[in-house]
This record gives structure tokens, C-alpha cells and sequence, in this order.
């Protein structure tokens, strides 16, 4: 049986959705090769070949010369009969086509677009659509990969989306279907294959489409402009005697500077099209592969395309006759400035480097072949970056000598996320007029860089030294001579170390602070380059290791989070503070039934615990909360594993899976998120009894078949403190045991003595404490402790009988088994030592959350999760302790924000405070919550608000206030002057205020 395989209109550019048949070079019936042109069509930009790629014969029907064609709709047939002029109407198209995976009645093809002149392949990256969604015109259907950035394929028909598609990484030709467009869903059909290197079909299977796994739709930049551009200015030059060109063409050829004369035309008849201009002028590729080449032995493995391209361009490089030239320059004064206008130095140096190139336009010109110079008066300053995957990319900062710093600081932002994941589009990293590279941050002490075709010079910068940071040009000798670029050096150092000159008063304001910074190091990101499986993995997926994977996902980095739970959300989730939240809601309903009668309203007060709904509603919140979380975390794109990591070096992770063998990842940084188990001290027979279930922590207080009837609690601190209450509220008898002479040693001391007074009215509270020992069995557990509590102060031994005894002795990291020391992290104590930036002593490994100590809080563990992030994108950022809050969830409320008067004092802060009793609220006295009271501490030499301290009802809520206040470094007179309503107990906040600002004020006069 014969085969037939459909020629489409191909894509020839981003914008284009049809064209018009222009000629037909082949007749039906005709002989053709795999690669013939066989048509020519016009597209909105120009006149372009039909290529195909498959040999066979020509069949009709074909489109009429003229007729106008979608954009992969059928131009003619190719037939593997000879003397099959045309294929009948119901004839079958058959199975296998063009590429091994169309067939012809599949649909209209999806063509991998060219989205670059030098793009040939493109690989799959994403499907933003799966095989049955409806599609408009105008969708992204995919992502892929060019030799320069991930782009997107956009589609210009509706339809529905139909197999065979080709798998993420496939590498299709231009031109060649990665799937197609069916105009009825039901015939939209589910296979995928997988196509190599080669471009041979490896793999043909049914894929079934999950709407749960669909990849969140991210959005990218358009794609790029056809092959052959003609923008400019240039006329077209006028037509070779004796010769057809299509106008197309001789645009083309008055833009690049072609001559017409002897070129050969493919076009029908021998015409010139705009393809023949192109290849007049040799592609880099075509440069670097005239070039003789030596063998080396070895098995190769093929480049990709980004690699390719870098190694074309660098080759093609060869064909610039350069020289170089260094001048040390001090940037100490340029890099002040910058920061005081809050601008980056890279930015700040592209614009120094055009303010002295006004003088020096020469070095902004380029070398045409054959024999021209382009005398280009636009600073388009290319500037080199490091891509999150390893890559260098060069991003351009476009229209540097009319733009102000501030809006090429607000462009750079833009360019240097997109280059960090390679999303640029072709305009903002083609055609750069000049280039920077910068690795002073690396601290190499000097360096050339090469100047690739299309550029005259290039500057690189290396570390600052004694001397100055040495910048060195190599400059192409065709257009530039060494006392031009020395010149040239020598006006850009005078621009850089005077920048006053030019920056206006923020650059002469910097100066006076000069001295104190001296780097040209711009923000880049420290994620070291390599080939790594992933560029970050974060270990542990409680709050510290989810947000940092969400931050940094959500700016495009490939990033693995494996935890040794099935689910996100850590100790938070699952043992921590929503569970005991749950416990607490279900506690406060019982507790506040208890005032009903004060108000009026009697019948209520004898609430009965139901325990199993409980429980259920405790493990619905938690699972939901769970599975959201797992759900929104794959959304991201972050790979989240299940299992344990540890380290086997500073870039190889081992993770044990919960089933099946352990394997390794390598990783260019990564972030240990690992939180900090419960601590049980070696009391005698608490640990032995953590297995029967007799003690218990916070870890395992979660089994409880039902609330104990007595429960003894070990350790005072804020769970202590959670959990005493929660179960009294149950009915429960409480006995808690201090080992010091407090409780709640954490909390603010008046905050704290207040609560004290108020627990005391409803459990046993017994401080200092000897704990002796914890013995029996669930349900008759002795707790055997003594104090000093003789009548004259002497030791009394005690024993309490209960059912179960919880330890809330704290918590502590647990890092054995990570095998730091085999990567060099240190220890300050049991938790990881990091800077405020949360980087580690190795460089390239950071650590957040629990595991590292101090406030032992989701919300804390959350934010050092964010700072890592950021500080792993290139963005400086620092975990400021001092302006971090805590709740405790007793009953009232204990919170925290900010420094107590003491801390401030510590600080050598001049602080002063001011307290306001919940008793004189009226919102308060309406609802009987008048225990506790707030307090605000003012920096007295600013007014600024540095701390607030609750004991209320609601500080879960009111807390927020004092967040914002502190956070956004309010004064006391903006609070007094703000406007709260009433009755609320926010009221309470503009009072204090005032009642502070009068007090400095009497204070003052004095
Ligand atoms: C009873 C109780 C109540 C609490 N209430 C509150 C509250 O109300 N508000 C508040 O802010 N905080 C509260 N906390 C504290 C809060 O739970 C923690 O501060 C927070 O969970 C710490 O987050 P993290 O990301 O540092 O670590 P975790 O939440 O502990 O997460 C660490 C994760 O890493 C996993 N892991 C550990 N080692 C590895 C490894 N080698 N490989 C893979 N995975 C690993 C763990 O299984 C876990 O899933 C409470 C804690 C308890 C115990």
C-alpha cells in the first residue's frame, strides 16, 4: 500500500499564522529529496523556502500560486509512488509521517517554531497543555529550549490538543510536529514519543493526561523575530543587472550590506531570496566549522545547543584581530554611590561606562563585512551573568546613554532574573554594541574576556586588589588602536572615581562614606556553576525548607525538597502548631462558656467534650492542610521527594527512600531545613518510658486514645504552658514541674509574671524542682520529684500519680546523622551556625528554621527560609531577630514583638514603655476579657516603636498591630495621630501612644 505524508505550511516566525503560496519548484510527480525546497511562500515578513523532510514524489492536490494557507494546513502531498500525480480524496494519509510520530490525519502539527537565526532543534521543556484541553488561538501550548532561551510555542488556531506529543525532552527539528491541534475533542488522541538527539522516535506510548500534574502556566517572554531580519534604516539596494531578487531580499541585502552581484538565487527561477542573502554573510556556525579541526581521542558526547552555540561564537571570535588593554580603577567611591542610590554596581558601571564612552564613541562601533564600520551612537551594553543552571548569559541593558540610573536599575532587575533561568527573549540578548563581564565577585585577580563578532570591544573586571580593581579591554584592532581604548580607560576611570560629576548629589553624598565600601561586587547569585542534578536542594519540607523552595521556585530555580514525611509542613503540621491549635479552639469553646452566665445568658455552662470529633476535626484541618500543601509545592515545579538526606560531600546529597534503593543528587547549593526534635533529659526513667507510652512528648502526645485524668507535665516553657491548659479545660489534673525558680523564662517578666498568677488559680505549678524520676506503666505513672518546699524551706520529697507524663523540655537539633562534619558545616552547640544571611561556614550550604536555633517558631523558620532564597538568587537579605513575634496560645494570650525594655537596654538602646490594662478596655469589659494588659516600647531618641508585649484575649489577632508598627518602624506620634475604631481593643494602641508621647513630653521639660 502506498504512503502518503502531508507538506504543511511551515512556521516561519512567531508572528506568523498563514501564508501565501508565492511558487511551487517541484511539478507533481517529481522526484524529491529529503531537505528539497519544493515551494516558496510569503509570510508577513518575507519570502521563504518550503523545505521538506522526506524524500519521495510530489503529489497534488496542491495549493494554487496565490492561495492563501494556515499555518500547518496540508500545501501538497508527499507519495512514495512514482507517477502518483495526486492522492485521491478518501484516500488514507498514512500512519507514520515526516518526522516518525505525524500522521497526517492527526491533526494540524504543532512545529517546533525557529526562534533564533541560528536555531536548527529545539528541546521540549514543558507542556502547559495536556492531550484533550481546549486551545485557543493565541495559547502557549509548551516551552522549549533554543540554543539561547527558553521560550514559548504559541498556537494560532483553536482546537483541542491532540497526541502523538513529543515528551519533554525531546529534540524535534525546526519545522517538525511536537503535536497537533484536532477540531473535535473526541478525536484528540493521548500518545506521546520520545525523540533523541538524533531526532529518531526511541519511544511511542499512551500518556494520560492529569489535570492535577498540569504545570501552573508561567509566564515568558514572546518569541523571537524571523530568520532574516530587515529592521533599520537601510534602503534596500537596487536590483543585480540581469538578475531576479525579491524585494524581500534586497531589503535584506541594503541592511547587511550585501552585494546582489554573482550571489545564487534558490528562489524559483533562479531568484534571490532573502535565505541567499543570509548565507552570503557565513552564520558563526558556518565560521566555526570551516575551521581546520584536530581529533581528540574519546568518546564525545554531542554539545548542547547552548554549548554550541557558546563554542560557535567563541570560534568565530578568531576571525577579530584583538589586542588588550588594563587600567587599576578605584571603585570604592562609584560602588558608595551606587548604594546610596540604592542602585546595583553592575548598573552603576554600564553607566559610567557609557558617560565616558560619549567621548569615545569609537568604542561603541563595530566591524561590517566587508570593509565597514557601524558607527552605532545607541549603548546597548551587553552584560555578562551567571544562569541559575551554570550558563553564562549576556543580557542587554538597552539605551544606557539616555536612560537615568534608576530606570536601568528597574530594567536590570527584569533581565537578570529572566537570564538567571534563561528566559530572555531574543531582543534583550541580541546585538549588544558593547560588553561587561564582571568576576570581581569571584575573586580572580585578572582576566581578558573575548569580544565576539558584532562587538569592537569587550571590558572585564576582576577582584579589587591593592592597586584598584584592574579593568581590561580587548578591543578588535579592525576598528579600535591601543591609545583609543588607553584614552577610553583612562576617561572611565576619571568617570568612576569622581562620580559626583555625573551621578549628581547622590554620588557626592556617597563619597563621604567612600572609604568604607570598596567592591565592584554586584549582586549575582551565589549558587555555584556546575552541572549539577539541581542547582538547589533544600532538606526537610517543614515552614523553613517550604517557603525556601516556593521563593526560589517561584523565581525559576530548578529545586529538589526531600523530607522523610509523606506530606509538607513539618513538626508545624503534624506535632505542632496546628494540632495543639486544634486542641486549643476545642479548649477555648469549653473555657469561654464559663463567662456566658456573667453576661446574661444561662443554660450554657455545661459543655461536654466530645473527643473523637476532636480528633477527626484535628486530622481533617491537618490532612487537608497536608495535601494542600503537597499539591501547591508540585504546582510550583518544586521536585518534592519523600525520604531522609544526608551529606555525602559539599554537592552530593544520599537520600534513603522510604521503599526502594538510596541514590544521590548533586546539587550546586543547598539548604538544610531539618528543624529540632523534642529533647527528653536523661532523667531516670524518662527516656525508657518513652516506648511503652507512659511519657510522652510533643512528638507522640498526638496517640492519646482519650484526655488523661491526670496528667504530670515536666518543663515550664510555652508548650508546657499550651498543653496544661488545653487539658485542664479537658477536666484534666495538672501538676507541672520547673526545674528553675520560673516558668515561662521566654516571656517578657511582667508578661510573664501576670500569666504565671493566672495558671496558678488552675494547675499545680512546682518550681524548682528536682526531678527524680518518671516510673510505671500508662495509665499509673509516678512522678517522683522533690523541692524545697519544708516548712523551713527544706527538701521535700513528692510523689504524683498520674496516668501519663508529658516532657516539654524542650526542643533540640538532632544533626548526627547529616554527616556534616564530612562537608565542614559547623556547630554552635547542638544547632548549625549561620550568619544573619542563614549561610553556613561552607559557602554554598545554607541552614534555617529550628535547626539553627533561637526562636524556635514556624513563622521565624518561614522567613529564614525566605532570607536563604533571596540570598541564594543574588538578592543580599538578613533574618532580623530583633523585629521577629511570638504567640503563646495560653489563656489569655502571651505575645511578643520586637525587644522588651530590657533587651533594648542590653542593646544600649534608651527605651521606655508604657502599659495599659485590658481591665480599662470597653470592648474588653463587654465581653469579660479584662485580664492581661499591652504594652508598647518606644525608642526614646527616635520616638520609633521597637517593641510591643501582650497578655490579652485575641493577641493572636492583636498581635498584628504591633507587627506592622515594628516592622514599618512607626513612630510613637504616628500611632497617637492614627485613627483606630471604636469599642475595639485596638483603641488601646493610639492611647498608649499618646499616653507614651506625654510622658517624654513631661519627662523632657524637666
Ligand atoms: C506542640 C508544639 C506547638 C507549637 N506551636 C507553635 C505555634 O503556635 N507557633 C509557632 O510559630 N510555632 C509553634 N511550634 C514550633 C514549630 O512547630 C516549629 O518552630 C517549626 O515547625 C520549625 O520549622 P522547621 O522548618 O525549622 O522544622 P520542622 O517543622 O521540624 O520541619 C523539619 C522537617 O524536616 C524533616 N527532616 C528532618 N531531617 C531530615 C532529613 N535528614 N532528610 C529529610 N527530611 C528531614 C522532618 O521530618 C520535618 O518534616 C510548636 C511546636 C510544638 C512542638
Amino acid at each position: 500500500m502506498s504512503q502518503h505524508y502531508a507538506i504543511t505550511m511551515p512556521q516561519l516566525s512567531d508572528t506568523m499564522t498563514e501564508g501565501v503560496v508565492v511558487t511551487w519548484e517541484k511539478q507533481p510527480g517529481d522526484r524529491v529529496e529529503r531537505g528539497d525546497i519544493v515551494a516558496t511562500v510569503e509570510t508577513d515578513k518575507a519570502i521563504m523556502d518550503v523545505e521538506v523532510f522526506k524524500a519521495g514524489y510530489l503529489a497534488g492536490p496542491l495549493a494554487d500560486v496565490g492561495a492563501t494557507i494556515a499555518v500547518g494546513a496540508a500545501l501538497g502531498y508527499i507519495t512514495d509512488t512514482a507517477g502518483d500525480v495526486a492522492i485521491a480524496a478518501d484516500e488514507v494519509v498514512a500512519e507514520q509521517a515526516q518526522t516518525e510520530m505525524i500522521p497526517h490525519h492527526a491533526g494540524t502539527p504543532i512545529v517546533m517554531p525557529q526562534l533564533s537565526d541560528t536555531m536548527a532543534e529545539g528541546v521540549v521543556v514543558t507542556w502547559e497543555k495536556q492531550p484533550g484541553d481546549a486551545i485557543k488561538r493565541g495559547d502557549i501550548v509548551a516551552t522549549v529550549e533554543t540554543d539561547k532561551a527558553i521560550m514559548d510555542v504559541e498556537v494560532f488556531q483553536d482546537g483541542f490538543l491532540s497526541g502523538p506529543i513529543a515528551d519533554v525532552g525531546s529534540v524535534v527539528e525546526v519545522g517538525h510536529p511536537m503535536g497537533f491541534i484536532v477540531d473535535d475533542a473526541a478525536k484528540a488522541n493521548d500518545t506521546g514519543v520520545t525523540i533523541s538527539a538524533d531526532h529518531k522516535v526511541q519511544d511511542t506510548h499512551k500518556v494520560a493526561p492529569h489535570a492535577a500534574d498540569k504545570p501552573a502556566h508561567i509566564p515568558m517572554p514572546k518569541a523571537a523575530p524571523a530568520q532574516v531580519s530587515a529592521e533599520g534604516s537601510q534602503p534596500p539596494v537596487g536590483r543585480p543587472q540581469g538578475r531576479q531578487a525579491s524585494p524581500y531580499a534586497r531589503k535584506v541585502a541594503g541592511q547587511l550590506g550585501v552585494n546582489l552581484t554573482g550571489l545564487a538565487g534558490t528562489g524559483p527561477s533562479g531568484v534571490i531570496v532573502a535565505a541567499d542573502v543570509a548565507r552570503a554573510r557565513p552564520s558563526m556556525q558556518e565560521v566555526a566549522h570551516s575551521l581546520p579541526q584536530v581529533d581528540v581521542p574519546g568518546q564525545g558526547r554531542k554539545m548542547t545547543s547552548m554549548e554550541k552555540a557558546v563554542a560557535h561564537a567563541m570560534t568565530a571570535s578568531l576571525t577579530l584581530p584583538t589586542f588588550n588593554v588594563t587600567m587599576n580603577i578605584n571603585t570604592a567611591a562609584l560602588t558608595a554611590a551606587a548604594k546610596a542610590k540604592k542602585v546595583s554596581v553592575t548598573v552603576a558601571i554600564a553607566k559610567a561606562c557609557s558617560v565616558a564612552m560619549a567621548k569615545f564613541p569609537r568604542m561603541n562601533w563595530a566591524y561590517q563585512p566587508v570593509d565597514k564600520l557601524v558607527e552605532r551612537a545607541n549603548h546597548d551594553f551587553g552584560v555578562a551573568v551567571m544562569s541559575n543552571d551554570g550558563g553564562l548569559v549576556v543580557p542587554i541593558l538597552h539605551g544606557i546613554e539616555k536612560k537615568p540610573l534608576e530606570a536601568l536599575q528597574a530594567d536590570w532587575t527584569g533581565l537578570v532574573e529572566r537570564a538567571r533561568v534563561r528566559k530572555l527573549a531574543p531582543a534583550e540578548y541580541s546585538n549588544p554594541t558593547f560588553t561587561i563581564s564582571n568576576m570581581g565577585m569571584l575573586g580572580v585577580s585578572h582576566f581578558t574576556a573575548i569580544p565576539t563578532p558584532g562587538i569592537a570591544a569587550i571590558l572585564a573586571i576582576a577582584a579589587n586588589g591593592p592597586h584598584g580593581t584592574p579593568f581590561t579591554i580587548t578591543g578588535d584592532h579592525r576598528v579600535l588602536n591601543g591609545a583609543d581604548v588607553a584614552l577610553y580607560l583612562a576617561t572611565l576611570k576619571q568617570t568612576i572615581e569622581a562620580p559626583e560629576s555625573w551621578l549628581g548629589a547622590g554620588g557626592a553624598a556617597a563619597e563621604t562614606v567612600a572609604g568604607a565600601a570598596a567592591t565592584t561586587s554586584a549582586p549575582v547569585s551565589p549558587i555555584p556553576e556546575g552541572n549539577w542534578d539541581f542547582p538547589v536542594v533544600v532538606v526537610g519540607g517543614g515552614p523553613g525548607g517550604e517557603d525556601c523552595a516556593r521563593d526560589l521556585a517561584d523565581h525559576g530555580v530548578k529545586v529538589m525538597m526531600v523530607n522523610n514525611e509523606p506530606f509538607p509542613g513539618g513538626e508545624c503540621l503534624w506535632r505542632g502548631c496546628i494540632p495543639s491549635k486544634a486542641w486549643r479552639a476545642a479548649a477555648d469553646v469549653i473555657r469561654n462558656r464559663a463567662h456566658d452566665a456573667d453576661m446574661g445568658v444561662d443554660g450554657t455552662n455545661t459543655p461536654k467534650l466530645n473527643w473523637e470529633q476532636v480528633e477527626k476535626h484535628r486530622r481533617w484541618v491537618q490532612t487537608s492542610r497536608g495535601e494542600m500543601a503537597l499539591k501547591a509545592d508540585r504546582g510550583m515545579k518544586i521536585d518534592v521527594r519523600e525520604g531522609y538526606g544526608e551529606f555525602v560531600d559539599a554537592h552530593t546529597l544520599k537520600i534513603t527512600p522510604v521503599e526502594g534503593e538510596p541514590y544521590t543528587v548533586s546539587f550546586g547549593a543547598a539548604v538544610i531545613a531539618t528543624g529540632a526534635p523534642a529533647f527528653v533529659p536523661p532523667i531516670p526513667g524518662a527516656r525508657e518510658n518513652l516506648a511503652t507510652g507512659g511519657v510522652l512528648t510533643s512528638d507522640t502526645i498526638w496517640n492519646l486514645a482519650k484526655p488523661p485524668k491526670k496528667l504530670g507535665i515536666v518543663g515550664g516553657g510555652v508548650i508546657g504552658v499550651e498543653m496544661a491548659q488545653i487539658f485542664r479545660d479537658f477536666g484534666t489534673e495538672v501538676l507541672m514541674l520547673e526545674r528553675h525558680d520560673r516558668i515561662l523564662a521566654e516571656v517578657e517578666e511582667e508578661i510573664a509574671k501576670a500569666l504565671i498568677a493566672s495558671l496558678e488559680k488552675e494547675i499545680t505549678v512546682v518550681t524548682s524542682a528536682d526531678i527524680k524520676e518518671a516510673s510505671g506503666k500508662p495509665g499509673k505513672m509516678k512522678l517522683r520529684y522533690s523541692n524545697k518546699g519544708g516548712a523551713n524551706k527544706e527538701d521535700v520529697e513528692s510523689v504524683f500519680d498520674c496516668d501519663v507524663i508529658l516532657m516539654a523540655t524542650g526542643k533540640r537539633p538532632d544533626t548526627s546523622r547529616l554527616n556534616l562534619d564530612k562537608v565542614g558545616v559547623e556547630l554552635d552547640g547542638a544547632a548549625i551556625k549561620v550568619d544573619a544571611r542563614c549561610q553556613t561556614s561552607v559557602a554554598n550550604i545554607y541552614a534555617v528554621g529550628d535547626v539553627v536555633g533561637g526562636y524556635m517558631l514556624a513563622h521565624t523558620a518561614a522567613t529564614q527560609g525566605r532570607v536563604a532564597a533571596s540570598n541564594l538568587l543574588g538578592h543580599a537579605s538578613e533574618y532580623d531577630q530583633d523585629r521577629d513575634c511570638g504567640v503563646t496560645f495560653s489563656r489569655p494570650q502571651a505575645g511578643f514583638v520586637g525587644l522588651s525594655v530590657a533587651q533594648a537596654k542590653a542593646k544600649g538602646i534608651d527605651a521606655v514603655e508604657a502599659k495599659m490594662p485590658m481591665s480599662i478596655d470597653a470592648k474588653a469589659m463587654i465581653t469579660g476579657e479584662t485580664e492581661g494588659m499591652i504594652k508598647l516600647v518606644a525608642d526614646k531618641a527616635t520616638g520609633r516603636i521597637i517593641g510591643v508585649h501582650y497578655l490579652a484575649d485575641h493577641t493572636d489577632t492583636l498581635i498584628g498591630i504591633g507587627v506592622m508598627m515594628v516592622a514599618g518602624e512607626m513612630t510613637l506620634t504616628q500611632v497617637a495621630k492614627a485613627i483606630f475604631p471604636h469599642p475595639t481593643q485596638t483603641e488601646l494602641f493610639g492611647e498608649l501612644a499618646r499616653r507614651l508621647l506625654n510622658r517624654l513630653r513631661r519627662t523632657a521639660k524637666k
